[in-house]
């Protein structure tokens, strides 16, 4: 099966049914649990730059709202489908629950590739999509963020249409905003420290040194960058990296301060055509089965599944995409020895400082970049060392018991409340 027959949806129910299973959940509450809570999909028409009007599909999935309002982001992509964002919804609730934030999940997506349209039709198409889904939004009800293919520029526009039809602003209707208009400090580079973090965190309890640890990641978006940058400046080594435009490798590590710099300078931040002494190009498959230290999957879901777990080299893997790792290549990681810190521990830091630029926006008070940064420490590290205790105790994969600890409090939320009426 290939990656693009994978049924995102299909895999994070699985995930959930055996977390389930171990906790012995009731099957009422594995019933509600399993799928989405509300599904809202929209048609809508965006003007084009040629006079044309196309009509683009998108949705909004909202997983579970017992824990609070439901956050999550906004996925631009050509390859969106409604049970693509319906699992991510699904991840969504159990990361905020995983760390303890006071959410339920949600996501959102627009079947688009944005690299195809104009400014103007991307702030159109933008606008209309955030009008279509504004039923469900609100700071008290649904709060999104970025994801693949979206941009802090994208949330002003949100936050933007959203104000207008209020008549006032409203910050905390979304995160990820620039900082000049209620961003919070720290946000865009939250995700990529969460890794960063928990590969640290992981090489101290292996008793690994990070000075020249081998680190391969895939994606060279905000996360993957970020995560490469600050562990390149921690003295790893970043031996590979892959964007959409393919993989370049470079055994004494490649210069990671360069490479972003080099995509700064490019309309859509690809590496396409980067080149420096030492730098070999490769395939994004015989990256992902590069011989390394830690491989950090910073791209999209199905990218480590039964076909390639086989030839994975790397001794540990951090995900800093969400669903990167099918259940089938969990199993034959496992066996082999190799340990996975899982996506909804591994990139929560972003939805964590998402958390802080709600709060902020809602009292109106902003902090330091200092405070968000240890604030998000306390709060990753904390569920790290959570998750891990449990995995030692019950000598369990990390990710079953992230899910243990996650699915629990969401089903004691959803016990605790009741069922209406
Ligand atoms: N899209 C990010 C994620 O998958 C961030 C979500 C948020 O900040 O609400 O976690």
């Amino acid at each position: 099966m290939t990656s693009h027959q994978i049924n995102p949806f299909h895999v994070a129910q699985r995930q959930f049914d055996q977390a389930a299973e171990m906790l012995n959940l009731p099957d009422d509450i594995r019933a509600i649990l399993r799928v989405p809570q509300r599904e809202l999909t929209v048609n809508f028409p965006v003007q084009m730059d040629d006079g044309t009007t196309q009509v683009f599909t998108g949705y909004r999935v909202q997983h579970n709202l017992s824990r609070g309002p439901v956050k999550g982001g906004i996925r631009y992509h050509p390859s969106v489908d409604i049970d693509e964002v319906r699992a991510l919804a699904m991840w969504m609730t159990w990361k905020c629950a995983l760390v303890n934030i006071p959410y339920g999940g949600a996501k959102g997506g627009v079947i688009v590739d944005p690299k195809q349209l104009s400014i103007g039709e991307l702030e159109r198409l933008t606008r209309r999509f955030a009008t279509e889904i504004s039923i469900l939004l609100g700071p008290e009800k649904d709060i999104p963020a970025p994801d693949v293919g979206t941009n802090a520029q994208v949330m002003a526009w949100i936050m933007d249409t959203i104000s207008m039809h209020r008549g006032y602003t409203v910050p905390a209707v979304i995160t990820g905003k620039p900082v000049n208009v209620g961003g919070s400090l720290g946000r865009v580079e939250a995700t990529g420290r969460g890794v960063m973090l928990m590969v640290r965190e992981m090489a101290r309890k292996l008793d690994w040194s990070l000075e020249g640890l081998r680190i391969v990641v895939q994606g060279f978006g905000n996360v993957g960058s970020t995560a490469a940058y600050l562990l390149h400046q921690l003295g790893c080594k970043i031996i590979g990296v892959a964007d959409a435009s393919g993989g370049y490798y470079c055994a004494h590590g490649l210069d990671i301060p360069a490479m972003r710099a080099y995509t700064d300078r490019q309309s859509f931040h690809l590496l396409e055509g980067y080149q420096a002494p030492g730098v070999e190009r490769i395939s994004g498959s015989e990256l992902l089965e590069l011989e390394c230290d830690v491989l950090i999957p910073a791209a999209l879901e199905n990218q480590i599944t039964g076909n390639n777990a086989e030839r994975i080299r790397a001794k540990l893997i951090v995900e800093g995409a969400n669903g990167p790792t099918t259940p089938d290549a969990d199993a034959i990681l496992g066996e082999r020895g190799i340990i996975i810190v899982p996506d909804i521990l591994a990139n929560a830091g972003g939805v964590i400082v998402s958390y802080f630029e709600w709060v902020q926006g809602l009292q109106e008070f902003f902090w330091d970049e200092q405070d968000i940064n240890e604030k998000l420490e306390r709060i990753i590290v904390g569920a790290f060392d959570q998750v891990y205790a449990m995995a030692t105790q019950r000598q369990i994969p990390l990710r079953l018991a992230a899910y243990l600890l996650a699915v629990q409090r969401v089903a004691d939320a959803n016990t605790t409340r009741g069922v209406y009426p």
